[in-house]
């Protein structure tokens, strides 16, 4: 075991604090990697506030991990000293089950081990420590190759903002010419419009801040719809091909199901707790569906990162120094982050 620099929660209701932190040693698959950036995502928010139960303190959050290899265990074979890698929200899963055999080792039937805020199966009594710290010892298949031609802090919400909103819009196989509405501007949100507008859809930024109008335009939306504006609302019902609702918290999906077209699916990847009710006409008239979705698969992940590598997309991003995170939070909190806080982790080695 290795003593390490972090950074975490030791209560739901703690700032975050210096910390040390114990990581394994290299076993033989292992990759270790020397962290230079980790994103801030809203779940990281989550699980220190205890949002979704289950958190086990200290929680040293951080799932978008861009790092040098630094060291490799005996059997690791395609990755080495001095490559640029990325680590998202899994480290492990039991590599044996139908989903992990499917390359969806998000729904591993034991249980994917995530990078924070889970059981190390490597080894006994051990949680997983996330990215806010200085390096992190991870299996080689939930390492991922990084483009070289991509800025690297810039890369690091990939990981998991990426991910989160490549995997839907691939997956209900979002075409050229379709029209398709993004719900909430924010780090997921943000990372949805460039890919949609990527994949030749028609994009649709829908949010509830009029004064991010101009920055969705930039990002590569073809129109903003103010969602609390219901005139405009109601002009483009029944129009859209796909949604991808990004919102954070409880909320009322309603006014966004009327803005389905027939067969249309709105996909849920921000509220994992119960919604307002919702009204089953909704769907009824319209065959319409509502469906969710977790990150992807570590293959998937690549697919996104490569993707990225050959369309030149990364997040617009924020740098902040470790010791600015609880600042950081507040000010994700309130709805102020253009449109991803990085942290710089030379901040912390100093
Ligand atoms: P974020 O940066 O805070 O962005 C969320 C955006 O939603 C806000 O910028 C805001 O955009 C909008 N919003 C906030 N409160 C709202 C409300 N009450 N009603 C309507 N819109 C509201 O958060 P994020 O990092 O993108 O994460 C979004 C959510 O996804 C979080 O809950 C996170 O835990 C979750 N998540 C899920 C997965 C997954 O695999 N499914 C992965 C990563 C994160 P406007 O100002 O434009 O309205
Ligand atoms: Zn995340
Ligand atoms: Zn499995």
């Amino acid at each position: 075991m290795e003593t390490i620099k972090a950074y975490g929660a030791t209560a739901a209701d703690a700032d975050l604090k210096p910390l040390d932190i114990k990581r394994r040693s290299l076993q033989e698959a292992d990759v270790k990697i020397d962290i230079l950036y980790c994103g801030v995502c809203h779940s990281d928010i989550h699980t220190v506030r205890n949002d979704w139960g289950g958190s086990s303190y200290p929680v040293v959050p951080g799932h978008e991990i861009i790092g040098r290899v630094v060291a490799i265990g005996d059997g690791v074979k395609n990755f080495k000293e001095g490559d640029l890698v990325g680590v998202g929200c899994m480290v492990d899963s039991c590599h044996d089950c139908t989903p992990c055999h499917n390359d969806l080792e998000q729904f591993c039937e034991k249980g994917a081990t995530f990078t924070y805020n889970s059981k190390d199966a490597h080894i006994d009594n051990q949680r997983t420590y996330g990215g806010y710290s200085t390096t992190v010892t991870v299996d080689q298949q939930f390492v991922l190759r990084v483009p070289d031609n991509i800025d690297a802090a810039a890369a690091a919400p990939l990981l998991c903002a990426g991910i989160t909103t490549y995997s839907p819009l691939s997956h209900w196989k979002v075409k050229e010419g379709d029209k398709v509405g993004v719900i909430g501007l924010g780090g997921l949100g943000h990372m949805g419009i460039k890919f949609a507008a990527a994949m030749g859809a028609k994009t649709y930024m829908i949010t509830t801040s009029p004064d991010k109008a101009e920055d969705a335009k930039r990002l590569g939306a073809d129109a903003v719809i103010i969602s609390k504006n219901e005139d405009e609302m109601q002009q483009h019902k029944g129009t859209f091909d796909f949604l991808l609702n990004t919102v954070p918290v409880k909320h009322d999906i309603n006014p966004y199901l009327e803005l389905l077209k027939i067969d249309a699916t709105m996909v849920m990847v921000g509220a994992i707790e119960p919604l307002e009710p919702m009204n089953g006409g909704n769907l009824i008239m319209g065959r319409k569906r509502v469906a969710g979705s977790l990150i992807g698969g570590i293959k998937e992940t690549q697919e996104m990162l490569d993707f990225c590598g050959e369309h030149n997309i990364v997040s617009d991003i924020e740098m902040i120094d470790m010791q600015d995170i609880n600042t950081a939070y507040e000010r994700l909190t309130s709805n102020d982050v253009k449109y991803r806080f990085v942290i710089d982790m030379e901040s912390l080695k100093k």
